[in-house]
């Protein structure tokens, strides 16, 4: 068997699971064995049913104790159990599983093995657990890693355990990619050791061995990919030279603001490289609200003054949408004649066609939209800059592409990623970088509290006062709409509880991924102008949004999200000269999520918490931990591997030709530029 061997040759795949492969993206051998497990379950030891914690996954051994129940409607069935051990008892529930009181109606010992959360009414409940019934089929399982991936709807774990190991041993040895001298030097494992300890590690050991080698690996690749845009860019001469322009002079002193020392600097260095001879690529680097956006604003400008046309792309439409309606009117109000122009996805057939003619004539001078900026239909008459606004959120080849748009245009991107300097150089190892590190002087800092939800009323009313005073608020809820086995807040029937609480002189309204987008910019015009005052949401707000007058950011299940998506989401408040507040409410009584959330209590700053996050995750333990997210590499997390990616960096340096022009002939070399950074 080799790497390229078509998924549905292997035994036991028939059409119907060959579809469900296909629908994650395994078409072949080789795509499934790269497809690594997310995590691992590890089979612990049994503990006493008075020593559970909550929000863990632990496993208990106990006596059936009374009769199994089931309960709830025909739609959501309960069963409910207690188990019993010399501590004490223990609820046990599962979902739609009504079979299970004839499973286990012969009573005797079990073992069970899921999650324990506390419910409203202070106990402790297991729910859904994995059931070892009779109790020794856990020995079995004890002390073993089992890989978890992510699936499909149809496609179980074990569908995709079986492939994996049959495609592992069918498969012949790969020839190994890295020198022999650079393995040895790095102490890295052997590629066909690595495959195959990543998906089925004998132990923690083995699996960190695996591990570190493929993410070294990944590393590598694009780090290579990057550099060789790098050598590409120091070539590309300046077609599009661009001077100071006196009308960008003017623009900024008749502004209702002053620019920030870091701002006047980073656009200074913009200015000087749009008129150098070379093209320019550049990061911005900057946290939430640093005020990013008024510095593209000017390189726009200064390209539509010398001729060109700028053009900015954003990852939403509701973003996209904000910054052209705010540079719209910015023009409106400052007389400025550049034609400014829209163009994102959910656009009509016609209103698209007018943009592209508009775009294509060179009427529109500046271009803000989506994705849809960088699709075939679209062709630019004279494009001499393109920025692309949350560069986090875009792969490195949406970048390019992005670029080849034009010929050869300067390039600007812009990021609130909060990662230190040496790991910037190297993961934009491309770009020049700009960081604005400092925040404009109007900002008070945000008040943080770390609430349970016994704290709810204290803060509606809390809320209800800064609205009195004409401020407004977010609500960010995790989920969408109420879920059978998740128990969290979600902003459909949170929006409606919230609405006859404020009672009717605010309004309350929803937002959230699944809802369509004329309707999602509908709320978001409404929200900017203060016609709705509450604004519960998904995550969807995270990026960009900027309605200065919101001061209030309440965050329900606070403990479900990462610390640097909370950074986020916290920036959307405290933009404006009012002072801001922060609430992150948690159920949660776990000591590991108060410790976390106290990290975001005590610093407003996105580079120290996210070193933090790092720190009390401690390296290593890469076991059932949130990777923080930020970057999506398959393996390789920019923070917790941070020394390998160093390594990877030096390494890179160590190649010589011959091994580079190998590297760059493997399959994963391609996906590398895929990264979104
Ligand atoms: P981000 O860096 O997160 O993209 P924005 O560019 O959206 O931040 O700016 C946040 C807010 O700060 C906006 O309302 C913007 O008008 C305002 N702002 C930007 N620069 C300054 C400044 N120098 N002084 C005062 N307010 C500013
Ligand atoms: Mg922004």
């Amino acid at each position: 068997m080799i790497e390229k061997t078509d998924i549905g040759d292997l035994k036991g795949i028939g059409e119907k699971t060959k579809k469900l492969f296909e629908k994650i993206n395994i078409h072949t051998v080789g795509d499934l064995i790269r497809y690594y497990p997310h995590g691992y379950d590890v089979y612990e030891e049994a503990v006493p049913v008075s020593e559970l914690e909550e929000d863990k996954i632990q496993t208990v051994t106990g006596a059936i104790y009374g009769r199994v129940q089931v309960s709830g409607s025909s739609r959501m069935q309960v069963t409910t159990l207690y188990v019993k051990d010399i501590t004490g008892t223990l609820k046990v529930i599962w979902f739609r599983m009504p079979f299970l009181r004839n499973t286990l109606s012969g009573g005797g010992v079990i073992t069970l093995r899921g999650r324990v959360v506390r419910k409203k009414t202070g106990d402790l409940v297991m729910e859904h657990p994995e059931i070892f019934y009779p109790s020794a089929k856990y020995e079995e399982k004890l002390h073993t890693l089992q890989p978890v991936y992510g699936l499909t709807s149809g496609l179980s774990n074990n569908m995709v355990m079986k492939a994996m190991k049959q495609a592992l041993d069918g498969l012949d040895l790969t020839r190994e990619i890295l020198p022999d001298s650079l393995r040895l030097n790095y102490g890295l494992a052997e590629y066909n050791y690595a495959v195959r300890g990543i998906h089925f590690p004998e132990d923690k050991e083995v699996f960190y061995h695996a591990r570190e080698r493929l993410v070294f690996e990944e590393f590598l690749e694009f780090i290579l990919s990057i550099r060789r845009l790098k050598e590409k860019n120091e070539r590309l001469e300046n077609n599009y030279p661009m001077q100071p322009r006196p009308e960008v002079e003017t623009f900024l002193k008749s502004l209702p603001f002053e620019l920030t020392g870091a701002q006047t600097k980073v656009w200074k260095e913009i200015e000087k490289d749009l008129g150098s001879d070379k093209t320019m690529s550049r990061l911005v680097q900057g946290d939430v609200g640093s005020g990013k956006t008024i510095v593209a604003v000017l390189a726009l400008m200064n390209a539509a003054f010398n001729g060109c046309q700028g053009a900015m792309m954003a990852p939403t439409e509701v973003l996209a949408r904000q910054h052209y309606e705010n540079i719209t009117k910015m023009f409106e109000d400052y007389d400025i004649p550049i034609k400014v122009e829209l163009l994102t996805g959910s656009m009509t057939a016609k209103e698209k066609r007018r943009a592209y003619d508009r775009i294509e004539c060179g009427l529109a001078k500046i271009i803000i939209g989506t994705h849809a900026l960088i699709q075939g239909a679209v062709s630019y008459d004279n494009l001499g800059l393109v920025i692309t606004d949350e560069q986090h959120r875009f792969g490195v080849k949406q970048r390019e592409t992005f670029a080849l748009k034009g010929g050869e245009p300067h390039v600007l991107v812009m990021s609130a990623t909060p990662i230190p300097r040496t790991l910037a150089i190297i993961l934009y190892g491309d770009l020049d970088i700009s960081v604005i590190d400092e925040l404009p002087a109007n900002r008070l800092p945000i008040k943080n509290c770390v609430v349970d939800t016994g704290y709810r009323n204290t803060a509606y009313n809390f809320m209800k006062k800064q609205i009195a005073e004409g401020r407004q608020c977010y609500v960010i809820c995790p989920m969408v709409e109420e879920s059978e086995t998740m128990e969290a807040e979600n902003v459909t029937d949170y929006t409606v509880a919230l609405q006859e609480e404020m009672g009717e002189q605010i309004r309350v309204a929803c937002l959230h991924g699944k809802m369509k987008q004329a309707q999602k910019d509908d709320i978001m015009d409404r929200f900017g102008r203060n016609e709705i005052q509450i604004l519960v949401s998904t995550t969807v707000i995270e990026v960009g949004i900027d309605v200065p007058n919101a001061t209030v950011m309440m965050i329900e299940n606070a403990e479900r999200f990462g610390l640097a998506q909370l950074h986020q989401l916290r920036g959307r408040v405290g933009r404006g000269k009012h002072q801001s507040y922060c609430i992150f409410m948690s159920a949660s009584k776990s000591k590991e999520t108060k410790k976390r959330l106290d990290i975001l209590n005590h610093s407003n700053d996105g580079f120290k918490i996210a070193s933090e996050d790092l720190r009390l995750r401690g390296p290593g333990d890469l076991f059932g931990i949130r990777q923080s997210g930020l970057m999506n590499f398959k393996l390789g997390d920019v923070y917790q591997d941070a020394k390998i990616l160093q390594m990877a960096n030096e390494a890179a340096d160590q190649l010589t030709e011959e091994d580079e022009e190998w590297i760059r002939k493997l399959p994963n070399y391609e996906n590398a530029a895929e990264v979104v950074l």
